[in-house]
């Protein structure tokens, strides 16, 4: 045990000293809150969200917050005590746990943390002697059900607008009896509290990005963007895409003002060259173009996550050449016009290849294009679709062509809430023959297993008697996750089934603000366009 701790603590100081921006306060008189990510350090740095909130919550000057991870450099074995990295504390040395949770599968996790931590599993046996636990993040705003018997609040929104009250009644709730801190707790809005059942809970959202900035806050080389510094510039997304959870519970769209954008990349020269912009769709920004033109001209470079063809404009395509990208992301999401159509997310082909044609001349050395693979409604025909789609990028890009081809999970509270996922066998093999059939053209397929999405599946629309295979599973494994869910008396396919209109959805608990007859007109409209435009070999559909 000795030795564990000491090689865990080792590699936190090791990582300290190669950070900067780091917040370090003394304890005394504060209230100390653990930002806990339940997955790795590199990940969690990698995450924009981890940044802002560990700025926000060490604002007050009588809040201590440090971060906590699920591992620091190699996998926690099980006897390892989870400790927070800037002093080294155990989980129970803080009043509250402020969990950021982007994944469903990092459930699993965050009951592996709390097991580590030698504290009881569910909320109902902890008491104030226990710190309370407050989980937030588009996994849990969206379906808190699964961790409801676990966890004792969810945040059912977007921090900024949550944090002041919450921040202001924290430190009384957390000296006060547990059924009164709930009770508190309760009455902020967008708090959802399953044990004083104060369900629907409206979403709570920033309506002036300008007023909250959200950037890097420690610049580390242990992450994905470790040589750039992250920009948010615009949040939400107003395109509809009908798979699409960004889409759905991040509305309405906002943006940052370029002028507030440029500040912030001062604040980025300070440690990095290179500015990274986020936001859901990039190029959609209404001032995209002065932005990066902008940014070039300051020196510095400029990179994106993934961009929409249909707004990308060729001076940002420059931008990005110029600052040495290596690879340009596109999400085409589906290989058929059809498809396309049916997903709400149509893209005129001659305009993609056009821009493929482009990143060809600016020399990009790789070209990414995402599809998802079993949307609603697919069949063989669509899947073909995209091998024919990909053999005329073929002919325009020559270098290196990736494909990530990720099984399509329904999310709540879009239209496809009420759509059956493609079961895990039909998945592989249509990822299989993408692979089969791009080969031969050096293009890499990537996807993630079909096995474990469906339990991601299970999870996003799950409900709360998942909570018991959670806590049920010794270890994460899929032969745990099926012997868990067996001994509860559940199968996985009650999760990953169509659900009728009449029916009470687990993720009721929250309002995210877009009406139930809108997700439903959308849906309906998605099952027009199946049966309007299905091709005559509708075998294999999926609904
Ligand atoms: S997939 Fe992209 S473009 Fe479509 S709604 Fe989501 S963020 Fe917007």
């Amino acid at each position: 045990m000795m030795g564990i701790a000491y090689r865990l603590v080792a590699q936190m100081k090791r990582l300290l000293r190669q950070e900067e921006g780091v917040i370090h306060k003394d304890w005394g008189g504060r209230l100390p809150i653990a930002l806990v990510y339940p997955n790795t350090y590199y990940i969690g740095m990698s995450s924009l969200a981890v940044h802002v909130l560990y700025r926000w919550l060490n604002q007050p000057r009588d809040v201590v917050c440090e971060r906590v991870f699920h591992s620091v450099e190699t996998h926690p074995q099980k006897e390892e005590l989870p400790l927070s990295l800037e002093s080294q504390r155990p989980l129970q040395e803080f009043s509250a746990l402020a969990f950021t949770v982007s994944y469903e599968l990092d459930y699993f996790h965050i009951v592996d943390i709390l097991r580590r931590a030698g504290i009881p599993l569910l909320a109902a046996q902890r008491d104030e002697t226990w710190p309370l636990m407050i989980a937030g993040g588009p996994a849990v705003s969206a379906n808190p059900e699964p961790l409801a018997d676990i966890l004792d609040i969810f945040a059912v929104g977007e921090a900024e607008a949550l944090l002041p009250s919450l921040l202001e009644v924290l430190p009384e709730a957390c000296h006060v009896a547990r059924p009164r801190a709930l009770d508190l707790l309760a009455a902020l809005p967008g708090l959802y509290v399953p044990m004083r059942h104060n369900a629907p809970v409206r979403r709570v959202w920033q309506r002036d990005l300008d007023a909250s900035p959200a950037m890097t806050q420690i610049y580390t080389p242990h992450t994905e963007f470790g040589d750039r510094g992250l920009i948010e510039i615009g949040r939400g997304c107003w395109r509809s895409c009908r798979f699409c959870l960004t889409g759905f519970t991040y509305r309405p769209t906002r943006y940052v003002s370029m002028e507030v954008v440029l500040n912030l990349a001062r604040e980025v020269q300070k440690y990095r060259d290179k500015v990274g912009l986020v936001s859901a769709a990039v190029s959609d920004h209404p001032q995209i173009d002065p932005v990066v033109t902008e940014l070039r001209r300051m020196g510095l470079k400029v990179a994106v996550s993934s961009l929409r063809i249909d707004s990308l404009s060729e001076t940002l395509m420059r931008a990005l050449a110029e600052s040495d990208t290596q690879t340009l992301t596109i999400a085409p999401e589906a290989g058929s016009p059809r498809l396309r159509q049916l997903i709400n997310k149509p893209q005129d082909e001659t305009r993609l290849l056009e821009m493929v044609s482009l990143a060809a001349r600016y020399n990009f050395p790789q070209l990414k294009m995402y599809f998802m693979i079993g949307h609603p409604g697919e069949t063989d025909a669509d899947v073909e679709a995209i091998v024919d789609l990909i053999s005329a990028v073929r002919a325009r890009f020559p270098r290196h062509i990736v494909i990530n081809a990720t099984p399509y999970v329904p999310k709540p509270h879009t239209p496809f809430q009420w759509a059956a996922m493609a079961p895990a066998d039909v998945l592989a093999a249509r990822i299989a023959y993408l692979e089969k059939r791009l080969q031969p053209w050096r293009v890499t397929v990537r996807s993630d297993s079909p096995a474990w999405a469906e339990v991601e599946g299970a999870l996003a629309r799950g409900d709360r008697r998942l909570g018991k295979v959670l806590i049920e599973m010794e270890r994460t494994s899929l032969r745990e996750w099926k012997r868990a869910l067996k001994r509860a008396g559940l199968s996985v396919q009650e999760y990953l089934r169509a659900r009728s209109y009449d029916e009470t959805l687990p993720w009721s608990v929250v309002d995210s603000g877009v009406t139930r007859a809108f997700l439903a007109r959308e849906m309906q409209r998605a099952q027009e366009t199946m049966t309007q435009t299905a091709p005559d070999e509708a075998e294999g559909c999926l609904l």
